[in-house]
């Protein structure tokens, strides 16, 4: 976009005291249009440009192109905001269309809007699947690539190492430098905390205070970097998940001094927090008044609640996930806080950008510790209300919050490996389990290595069953590291920086030599799993069939029609043990042989199997 402004003076008041006073105030200027650019060829044909500057409500608009028409423009309670709805033709061209702010016949400012070519096979881009491992990053927190970048004029806040909740200088760069290091493990997709700008006073590390949708954060790098980075990752087969956050923005966002309306968020009278219980929508007895905190209370007082009731809003940040979408190629979306706004708003932007690209993925956060209320929030499931959220992907947090007990505790009827076992049991909720995502840890939730008491054998059954249950597995950067922070006391314990990241570093983990011995086991132990994983059909789409845990032993079967994955996870920690296989025979007797695909090791008798005492067996079964 590029805006050439030219302002007048509409002076009403001609002399006096005030005339310098209304001199600036009733000044017509064009700041920004948003989307700044948009694309031809898209399915659907509408486009909702926010033009932004003084008294711009008061100009009338001229679109100079046969190809777009100008449908009708849109006036809220601020004159400084005013929307056009403009239609793109099938025969538009690529190119510059010039949009002209009139008053009466004079051109107050004009904007050479421009329209892009898309990608090649942009509507039908594959999405994140169950194919695919995700590697989350905190891009503050990852590796610093450009320390010139640390600190950018206009950033309220500035870079401090030291400073746990402060800005450490991570940024795409960084990331860019690693991308094998993370192929090498087998990952074959990256999400990013957000990386949009967050231009708040303190924290504004963790990227959930956004303050500009259109722009990455120049801490991070540029827009145009964030699209060289995707680039990138694809040339190495890893697809980009880029997070978005619409419950709320951070409170600099540049619109908050100059609010479209007073209905663009939810406002109460003092600060009112949300509840967090988000079982309130789709409790059939939950009381209006419940339901108003958890949805409009705000997530914390530097977090206004965008409300998207507000069909402009709505309209804004559905076409902001398109322009991002086409803009850095991305194949999916992690939306933050997924039930927290106005849910038929989301179910509406689902359902935008499934239409537009109907092999995309997104997943929300819904941290639902229940499947019977978590599955509400797949698509497709009968809610009895008729809601449909239209989201495909869920995180899994039944199955996160059973891998942080199962393996420290002896099996009992709801205890140790049942836990496991019981939340699996719950997947006739959901309308695809293949698609939610199973993770031990994320940038919210302490360090799984700090849940299993810095034990490497539990950690190896955990990353084990992740990598082998059904479903998207997802780790955390440091995951491979063994990192052990305690989340209840302070995120920064969970986002600690990478070491080897930054310049100075002593140590640098992203070489072997700078690891320990059991940090270069964890992540030899990943990578053996991940590599089997990315070509093995039988864990991306085989069925499950699961065995009721005994004596501390729980064994599941990944199946296709001819192909199976069997998977012994021994709890045990005295000695061997010596599995009698009769139990599992409705399978089992379909295969003869067998190999241990961590030691190579064949098996010719399947009969009977040596489990090693707190450990993961996976064998892949042949006939
Ligand atoms: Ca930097």
């Amino acid at each position: 976009m590029r805006i050439t402004t030219l302002w007048v003076t509409m002076i009403l008041i001609t002399q006096g005291l005030f005339g310098a006073w209304a001199f600036g105030k009733n000044k017509t200027t064009l700041k920004k249009i948003e989307p700044m650019n948009w694309w031809i060829g898209m399915t659907n044909p509408n486009l909702q440009l926010m033009a932004y500057g003084s008294n711009i409500a008061k100009t009338d608009v001229k679109v100079l192109s046969s190809h777009i028409r100008l449908k009708q423009t849109i006036k809220v309670e601020n004159p400084n905001y005013l929307f056009l709805d403009l239609v793109i033709s099938d025969n538009a061209k690529p190119g510059i269309v010039p949009i002209q702010f009139m008053a009466g016949k004079k051109v107050i400012a004009n904007c050479n809007f421009e329209l892009k070519t898309r990608a090649d096979n942009s509507k039908q881009r594959e999405g994140f699947s169950s194919k695919d491992a995700i590697y989350l990053i905190m891009p503050d927190r990852f590796a610093n690539g450009n320390p010139a970048n640390d600190d950018r004029p206009g950033m309220l806040e500035k870079a401090n190492r030291q400073a746990p909740y402060g800005r450490h200088g991570g940024d795409l760069k960084g990331i860019s430098n690693h991308l094998d290091f993370i192929k090498a493990m087998g990952f074959t997709a990256i999400w990013l905390n957000p990386v949009q700008e967050n231009n708040q006073p303190a924290a504004s590390y963790h990227g959930y205070a956004i303050t500009d949708y259109y722009h990455v954060d120049a801490r991070l790098g540029t827009n145009n970097e964030f699209k060289q980075l995707v680039d990138q990752c694809q040339a190495k087969g890893i697809k980009m998940i880029m997070d978005m956050v619409f419950n709320h923005c951070g409170d600099h966002h540049w619109w908050m001094n100059d609010l479209p309306s007073h209905d663009w968020l939810n406002q109460f009278e003092e600060f009112t927090r949300s509840n967090y219980r988000l079982s309130t929508v789709s409790d059939p007895y939950a009381s209006k008044e419940d339901l108003k905190k958890t949805i409009e209370g705000w997530f914390d007082n530097s977090m206004p609640d965008l409300n998207l009731q507000n069909p402009l809003l709505l309209n804004y940040l559905i076409q902001n996930s398109i322009w991002w979408i086409e803009h850095a190629g991305l194949q999916g979306i992690r939306m933050d806080t997924y039930p927290y706004p106005d849910k038929d708003g989301m179910a509406t932007w689902a359902q935008r950008i499934l239409t537009e690209y109907p092999n995309f993925n997104i997943v929300g956060e819904s941290w639902i510790s229940q499947a019977s209320k978590l599955c509400y929030w797949q698509k497709d499931y009968p809610n009895k209300d008729g809601y449909n959220s239209h989201l495909p992907s869920l995180m899994d947090f039944p199955l996160m919050e059973a891998l942080k007990e199962a393996f420290n505790e002896a099996d009992a009827w709801d205890k140790g490996l049942n836990r496991l076992y019981d939340v699996l049991a719950d997947d006739h909720l959901y309308p695809d389990p293949m698609n939610l995502v199973v993770f031990p840890e994320n940038h919210d939730i302490g360090r799984l290595y700090f849940f299993l008491g810095n034990d490497l054998r539990k950690f190896k059954m955990a990353m084990a069953f992740i990598a082998t249950i059904r479903g998207i597995p997802q780790l955390y950067y440091g995951s491979e590291l063994l990192m052990d922070g305690n989340g209840f006391e302070g995120h920064a314990n969970i986002r600690e920086d990478f070491p080897g990241g930054w310049p100075a570093d002593k140590i640098n983990a992203f070489t072997p030599g700078g690891r320990t011995n059991d940090q270069n086991e964890a992540i030899d132990y990943i990578t053996k799993l991940l590599t089997y994983r990315k070509e093995s059909e039988v864990l991306h789409q085989g069925k499950l069939l699961h065995f009721i845990p005994e004596e501390e032993v729980y064994v599941y079967f990944r199946y296709l029609e001819d192909k199976a994955v069997m998977v012994i996870l021994n709890n045990a920690d005295a000695s061997d043990k010596k599995i009698i296989t009769i139990r599992f025979a409705e399978i089992l007797q379909e295969y003869n042989h067998g190999k241990d695909i961590m030691t190579g090791k064949t098996i010719d008798d399947l009969s009977t199997i040596i489990s090693p005492a707190k450990s993961a067996t996976i064998i892949e079964l042949t006939k």
